[in-house]
């Protein structure tokens, strides 16, 4: 590969440009880390090393650091973006082993083959523990479309590896052949071709992280992780049916909270919702549509549910409040929440319908003394209590 090939100045220039583009994105907030950005500018720093005129032996040393510099941060990018447990002293560790075997191939051994069989064996090592970590975290589509790519470049890496070392013939050892070698215009080649999906898919799966994390953050109430009005609108809204979905509704309140919070202080309230919270998600399982209205006023919809079905669920979550032991949070007595039930009717325009007579049955609890399932009557403007033992 002769210096006039165009093709050297290829993988330093996307890389650069890509490089550019996580920075701007990490800048803006967008990406998370700075790690992708780091990462592709050293892979384009490392490719424009043999573009210029330089010592061999230097350009071997530079180019092995920075190669393994970005594999280092390409393994944190990926942690990062799984939220896994990231092995920062182990790869340190790693890292300066590489670096001593490095210095050795270099210039005790003096040897090309040594120096690009190791560089690319640690930079699979680096690269192949980020992939096998998060294998178990990949759910959505688009992260299984990162995960190829950087088994594609995994691949790549250590197919070369072991091809220039073991099976290629005409290797030559010296570090002055390295820019015109067989192996380096396999690298530029499967660089540009392959390897490319890698920054692409990644970039993609930053994106659609970022757009997960401002949803989440849009339609969750940050106390206790319940969906908001919002969430709960988007959540009970069947993009593909129309008119209102079969199930049942429940508002439930937590009763004389007020107490709570003038007694034991504005924390502690919020430590006794996060926990009503938890009792709800826990009683009504999966399938349920859990939602904190504001302050302590919970709606839970139960898709699919009758009322027959609706009203156990109500009367456990009563019961299982009730008998908390809530004394951890420095409540002398117990805390209990009142409950109103109903389902959506014909004739009701949307489920918030339901919700107001679910919302009428429970000021009726209220009023008939508090701890109590009430449930929405048939002309729907008081409540009834909605089990034989309450
Ligand atoms: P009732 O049994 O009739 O429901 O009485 P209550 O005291 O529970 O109801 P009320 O509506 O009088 O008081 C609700 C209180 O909840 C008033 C408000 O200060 C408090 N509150 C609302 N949001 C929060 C919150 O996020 N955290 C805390 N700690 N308190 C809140
Ligand atoms: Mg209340
Ligand atoms: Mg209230």
């Amino acid at each position: 590969m002769g210096e006039s090939s165009i093709i050297v100045y290829v993988p330093p220039i996307l890389f650069g440009l890509v490089s550019l583009t996580f920075f701007v994105l990490w800048q803006q907030r967008i990406v998370t880390n700075w790690q992708w950005g780091a990462g592709f500018g050293q892979t384009a720093l490392g490719f424009s090393l043999s573009t210029f005129p330089i010592q061999p032996v230097f350009d071997a040393l530079a180019s092995g650091m920075i190669f393994i510099g970005a594999a280092y941060c390409y393994s944190s990018a990926v942690f990062e973006h799984f939220q896994q447990r990231s092995f920062d002293r182990e790869r340190q560790w790693f890292v300066g082993l590489y670096t001593l075997l490095l210095i050795y191939c270099i210039f005790v051994l003096e040897s090309l083959r040594y120096q690009l069989f190791l560089t690319d064996i640690a930079f699979a090592c680096l690269v192949g523990l980020a992939l096998i970590m998060a294998v178990p975290k990949v759910q959505r589509g688009v992260d299984k479309v990162l995960l190829a790519s950087i088994s594609l470049a995994f691949v790549d890496t250590v197919a070369r590896a072991v091809y220039f070392f073991f099976f290629y013939g005409n290797a030559s050892d010296d570090f002055g052949d390295f820019v015109d070698s067989a192996y380096n215009l396999a690298v530029h080649i499967t660089t540009i071709t392959i390897c490319m999906t890698f920054p692409f898919s990644a970039l993609v799966a930053s994106g659609v992280s970022a757009m997960d994390r401002h949803r989440q953050a849009a339609e969750r109430d940050p106390l206790t992780g319940l969906l908001n009005r919002r969430g709960f609108e988007a959540a009970v809204t069947d993009p593909g049916a129309s008119g209102l979905r079969d199930g049942a509704v429940l508002v439930c309140d937590i009763d004389h909270f007020k107490r709570i919070n003038d007694t034991l202080g504005h924390a502690t309230g919020d430590a006794v919702i996060s926990a009503i919270a938890d009792l709800l998600r826990h009683v009504t399982g999966r399938n349920a549509v859990t939602a904190r209205f504001g302050g302590e006023e919970f709606v839970i919809f139960l898709p699919g549910a009758t009322l027959s079905k609706a009203r156990p669920i109500a009367e456990q979550i009563r019961q299982s409040v009730a008998e908390k032991d809530w004394r951890f949070f420095g409540l002398a007595g117990p805390v209990t929440v009142s409950i109103g039930i109903d389902q959506p009717r014909s004739g009701d325009s949307d489920l918030y319908s339901a919700i107001a007579r679910a919302d009428r049955a429970l000021y009726a609890a209220k009023a008939a003394g508090r701890n109590r399932v009430f449930e929405a009557e048939e002309n729907g403007a008081f409540g009834a209590p909605a089990m034989a033992s309450v």
